[in-house]
């Protein structure tokens, strides 16, 4: 059998590996299939290849036309990923552990791809919340601008998710316009080349963007600086290693780590074996358990139940886990595959026995070697299950990942309990409630959020839809405190922002317009040559204001509107009840017909660019209008987004004032525009 050279790829060109490269075995055989690393690549080259090509190049480049390129990614890698399954079993995985690490990973760029045109600008500065108001009159305003580090992002990946692993990291990073080098972990290093491949090859990234470490990193570490960035998943004992690299000590080295984490899953008091919802819980932990044969930074360690449930869960799960068929990976009845190695099964197999010494094993048996298929070499193992039966003087349960299909239950008496027993984790990434109460819903997280990066709740009304204790979402922030490492991933734009630096802009509102392309209140207004409604989108300029003609609102118009909407809310149809509340002086204009006189007083009727009107944002209405009163309107262009190649969207920041210039409403409106 041909070993397979796992090169790195270096400052634009593919390094193969040198003569010290570690060898890499399959999970399923133990036989060598690869080697990896012992070349002598040049760190500092990579570094300023990614600084000074790839930074640019992405910078280049607005956050529009990253999400773009993402989308295009994910769209080559779903069309190759068959060549991603093919290799990837031999990391011991099976096809549903394909789906969740390759089309799991290729879904992932595709959300960030679609956030990044929804909820980023179209250009390169991002805005982070409101204008702040510093001062009395209004000409010295503060806001948040986010912009993209100048330097590169390290990613040290673990095993587990060879592809999900790596995209999840280098979606946002390539959105934020920040290039990446890789590093993943060497035991499954195969396939992320590969997938790595996939995407130079396809000539989408411009050069620079991605570089790959396969082995190890040498000094890489030492040589990283302020504007550089280290995304890390691993173990405890390395995150610790390497955040302690004193060149990263003294340059504040952004670490975001990723690392161990005793997640658990709470059978709420409220559910009864036999129902739907037991069934749902025994189900969750169930996946949790096979799903990559445990190797989840996810997975369930501890099953926290009600004592009186204790013994219910342990026979509806051991049930469950005797059907499970184990073996090949690549055999079709099979549903839990192997361990990545012959070392990770060993490392299980040591924290079992350490997690036995304050646990009794109830399901499982560490020296069973009964597998489907001709696996006698290959890094298998049984699912095992323990139970604790002194869960608040034990210390290894809460405290020890074993890294493969074993998990730990143990009674509670109450909520409290069961809170206190789930925070013993001391920080987990995550922990699941089965529960149709409310009530017991928010005890647990005001009681437990501070201990979780992600709660996840789930019940009869959720469950078929839900998407699984396990499964890490780029909308939803991955990552959790304490041992868990501290950081946080994903979580849709949260996560762009981790590879980007937010800084405090103040300054007069022309200032602020000028530097995030956004229209500020108080700024220059700009007259068009004409009214803004007959001009294409590209031909609007930021700033650009019509001022419309006053209109005064009657007591006719008032009652008119009454009763052709039906809304004849007595604060417009009756003078004493209107005085009695303290927000009126007298009957009064309803909103909705100030916001429909500004229509008629600033569109233009004909035939235009204009193609719809696609909704208000942050109306507020300030001051009551009454009978006799009149108002005028001020539209101006606030900001301008490129939908499609035939039209965009303009925001408009419209107030309503009335005869004395005081504000009466104020809102933004949306409206589609040809180009
Ligand atoms: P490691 O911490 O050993 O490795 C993680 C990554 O760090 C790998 O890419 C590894 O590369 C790299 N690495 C190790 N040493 C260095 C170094 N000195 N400099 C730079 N990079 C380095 O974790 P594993 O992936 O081997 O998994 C081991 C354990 O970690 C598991 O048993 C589990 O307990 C835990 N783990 C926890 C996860 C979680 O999120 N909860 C996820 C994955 C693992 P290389 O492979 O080349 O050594």
């Amino acid at each position: 059998m041909t070993i397979m050279k796992i090169a790195s790829f270096a400052a634009g060109q593919w390094v193969a590996p040198g003569p010290n490269a570690r060898p890499i075995h399959s999970a399923i055989s133990g036989a060598q299939i690869a080697e990896a690393g012992g070349a002598a690549l040049d760190m500092q080259a990579m570094l300023e290849f990614g600084r000074n090509v790839g930074g640019p190049n992405l910078r280049k480049m607005g956050f529009h036309d990253r999400a773009k390129m993402l989308k295009a990614l994910a769209m080559h890698l779903g069309k190759r990923k068959q060549e991603l399954y093919d290799l990837s079993f031999d990391t011991g995985a099976t096809q549903s552990d394909h789906m969740i690490d390759i089309d799991g990973g290729i879904g992932t760029v595709f959300v960030f791809a679609s956030k990044g045109r929804r909820e980023m600008p179209d250009g390169d500065i991002y805005i982070d919340g409101d204008i702040e108001q510093l001062s009395r009159n209004g000409t010295f305003l503060g806001m948040h601008i986010a912009t993209p580090l100048q330097g590169v992002a390290v990613h040290i990946n673990a095993f587990n998710f060879p592809v999900w692993g790596m995209l999840e990291k280098l979606a946002p990073t390539l959105l934020a316009g920040v290039p990446a080098i890789v590093k993943p972990a060497t035991a499954s290093c195969y396939v992320t080349e590969a997938c790595v491949r996939i995407m130079l090859e396809s000539g989408i990234l411009p050069e620079g963007a991605l570089q790959l470490i396969s082995g190890g990193t040498g000094d890489l570490l030492d040589r990283l600086g302020a504007q550089d960035v280290v995304s890390f998943t691993g173990s405890a004992q390395t995150a610790s290693m390497l955040r302690s690299n004193p060149n990263i000590l003294k340059n504040s080295v952004r670490f975001v780590a990723e690392q161990d984490s005793l997640n658990a899953s709470i059978l709420g008091p409220d559910v009864e074996p036999g129902s739907s919802e037991f069934d749902l819980f025994i189900k969750e932990i169930h996946r949790e358990m096979i799903t990559k044969a445990g190797q989840k930074c996810t997975a369930i360690r501890r099953i926290i139940a009600p004592e009186t449930h204790v013994q219910n869960v342990i026979e509806a799960l051991s049930a469950r886990l005797e059907k499970t068929v184990i073996g090949d990976p690549r055999a079709e009845d099979v549903r839990m595959g192997a361990l990545v190695s012959a070392g990770q099964k060993q490392d299980v197999l040591e924290k079992a026995a350490l997690i036995g010494t304050e646990s009794a094993l109830v399901y499982g048996d560490p020296d069973d070697s009964s597998f489907t298929g001709e696996v006698d070499a290959g890094a298998f193992l049984k699912p095992m299950l323990f139970h604790c039966q002194s869960p608040d003087s034990a210390t290894v349960v809460h405290s020890t990942e074993a890294f493969g299909p074993v998990s730990t239950i143990m009674g509670y008496r109450d909520i409290p309990h069961a809170i206190e027993l789930a925070n013993k984790g001391e920080g987990s990434l995550v922990a699941s409630v089965i529960t149709a109460s409310g009530d017991v819903a928010r005890e647990m997280a005001l009681g437990a959020g501070a201990f979780h990066g992600r709660l996840y709740f789930n019940n009869a009304t959720s469950m078929k839809e839900s998407t699984g204790h396990g499964s890490p979402l780029p909308h939803m922030v991955h990552g959790g405190p304490g041992r868990a490492g501290g950081g946080e991933e994903m979580g849709g734009v949260r996560g762009v922002l981790h590879y980007m630096q937010r800084t405090a802009i103040q300054g007069s509102p022309d200032i602020l317009t000028a530097i995030g392309n956004r229209w500020v209140p108080g700024s220059t207004e700009i007259e068009g040559p004409s009214h803004p409604f007959t001009r294409k989108f590209g031909e609007l300029s930021i700033g650009e204001t019509l001022h419309t003609k006053p209109r005064e609102v009657t007591l006719e118009d008032i009652e008119q509107f009454a009763h052709f909407t039906g809304d004849t809310f007595y604060a417009h149809m009756d003078s004493d009840a209107a005085k009695r509340n303290p927000f009126f002086p007298d009957r009064v204009a309803h909103g909705y017909l100030l916001l429909s006189f500004a229509a008629g007083l600033f569109v233009e009727p004909n035939e235009g660019p204009v193609l719809a009107n696609t909704g208000l944002d942050n109306l507020r209405f300030m001051k009551p209008v009454e009978a006799g009163d009149s108002m005028k309107v001020r539209l101006t262009v606030k900001a301008k987004t490129r939908r499609t190649d035939e039209y965009g969207e303009v925001r408009w920041h419209v107030t309503l004032t009335n005869q004395n210039d005081e504000l009466v409403a104020e809102y933004e409106l949306l409206t589609m525009n040809a180009y």
